[in-house]
């Protein structure tokens, strides 16, 4: 049995939470995309944990992480995350901790390169988390960068890192007037950061194999939401991978299974972190009203978000580029400040209505087009049941389903593991 859980809108939709609670019921949790550009947040009963790299699923004990194929991973990062995680109890060995020998090595030349693109952009920077996602992918598809199983090859590892580093410097010194970087420190890189992660690189598309063949349920947990896909999303103010369901299989390594099941994680309103165009968003006290509510900073870089109200057409589109079967409606109390909500049914372009999410350079001109629905304008927070849940709030996830022409089959109403409610 395959699951992936995805989401529908900009990321930070909760589905970090949403692994956690559903991981219980899956043997292995797999990352497919991505490296540590963003965070899921998990509070369980052990306390707060913040996740860049490992998949939610480590906070369980009986659960294996696969950090896939499609991945690329800052090591020093990973190395400080599982301290993190230690110094909180919990345990993490070979046993439940996997990483693909393919994924790629974020290096801090990759970050270096981030910061320095962003600093020349000044005031048209693309709001990159500046972890050097966008370089280390596109050094990827030049072939020119380090994988994780070379950390077993350490004379090819020195060779490539002096032509890399020769490369490299054509841009950092050359471009950039920055000071050189050198082969030396990046061998010395790998000894401090790559040695220790040795036990844990395997060829996980095996492993996964061989575990699907004997029944295991396994779970994909996506980072960021589809609007960030780097083809699907709005580009190009996207992420540097492909976040959407469909991809899971091929970023985990295994590309020949099929999902079973894929669940999307949407958000009962909107946030984005970041620039690029957002439709539906709200600006001053507005918006500060629902970013303090909603505590709406981002968890890996703790920038504010930018927040507005529940976007049909963006979602709706969200859900189809997820192939979502399901849809759990995340951070639904936040909307209990509300006496009446608004939520945005379609855009305007250039005089027209539309309701077709359009591609992402006509954005700009879009303006977003209003409903109001009734609140319910008390705290839902405590609720566990559907039948505990005011009329309001139960017409406002039927609403969105007849919107969003989805299947909203879990709602959740505070940070806490057990604050779901099953619909
Ligand atoms: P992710 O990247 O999709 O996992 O999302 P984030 O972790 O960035 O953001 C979700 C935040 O909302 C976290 O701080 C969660 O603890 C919190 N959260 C998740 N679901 C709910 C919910 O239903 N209600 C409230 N109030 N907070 C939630």
């Amino acid at each position: 049995m395959l699951t992936s859980v995805c989401g529908i809108n900009w990321g930070d939709e909760g589905k970090g939470k949403m692994v956690d609670l559903l991981s219980e019921d899956y043997d292995i949790v797999c990352r497919y995309q991505g490296g540590n550009n963003a965070g899921h947040t998990v509070i369980n009963e052990r306390g707060k944990f913040v996740l860049n790299l490992l998949p939610s699923g480590i906070l369980r004990e009986n659960v294996v992480n696969v950090l896939g194929m499609g991945m690329v991973i800052d090591i020093r990062h990973l190395a400080e995350e599982m301290a993190r995680l230690r110094e909180k109890g919990v345990k993490i060995s070979p046993a439940n901790l996997k990483i693909s020998d393919r994924a790629e090595i974020t290096m801090p030349y990759h970050v270096l390169l981030d910061c320095l693109e962003e600093e020349r952009l000044k005031d048209k920077k693309f709001g990159s988390t500046r972890r050097g996602i966008a370089p280390v992918y596109a050094d990827r598809f030049m072939k020119k960068g380090f994988r994780m199983g070379e950390l077993f090859e350490p004379d090819r590892l020195y060779s490539r890192a002096k032509e890399i580093v020769e490369w490299k410097n054509l841009t950092i010194e050359g471009g950039y007037h920055h000071a050189p970087i050198t082969a030396e420190e990046i061998v010395e890189y790998f000894k401090t950061y790559g040695e220790p992660l040795k036990e844990y690189i395997t060829d996980v598309g095996l492993y996964l194999n061989e575990a699907a063949k004997a029944g295991k349920k396994i779970m994909f947990e996506a980072q960021l939401g589809a609007l960030r896909d780097v083809d699907y999303g709005i580009w190009p103010y996207t992420s540097s991978s492909l976040t959407i369901a469909a991809y899971a299989p091929i970023g985990a390594g295994v590309p020949n299974l099929k999902l079973d099941r894929s669940i999307g994680i949407m958000k009962a309103y909107s946030t984005c972190v970041g620039e690029g165009p957002f439709t539906a968003e709200y600006f001053g006290e507005e918006a500060e009203k629902l970013r303090a509510a909603g505590g709406e900073y981002g968890a890996a870089t703790g920038r504010p978000r930018r927040v507005g109200p529940f976007d049909v057409v963006a979602s709706s589109y969200g859900i189809r580029c997820q192939g979502a079967d399901e849809v759990v409606l995340t951070k639904l109390d936040i909307l209990s400040i509300y006496e009446e909500i608004e939520v945005c049914v379609a855009y305007e372009l250039d005089g027209k209505r539309i309701t077709d999410f359009p591609y992402p350079a006509l954005l700009d001109r879009c303006k977003p087009v209003y409903e109001k629905v009734k609140g319910w304008h008390t705290d839902i927070s405590k609720c566990r049941k559907k039948e505990e849940l005011p009329k309001e709030a139960l017409d406002y996830i039927a609403y969105l389903e007849r919107a969003c022409s989805c299947k909203i089959t879990y709602v959740a109403v505070g940070p806490e593991r057990d604050a779901v409610i099953k619909l």
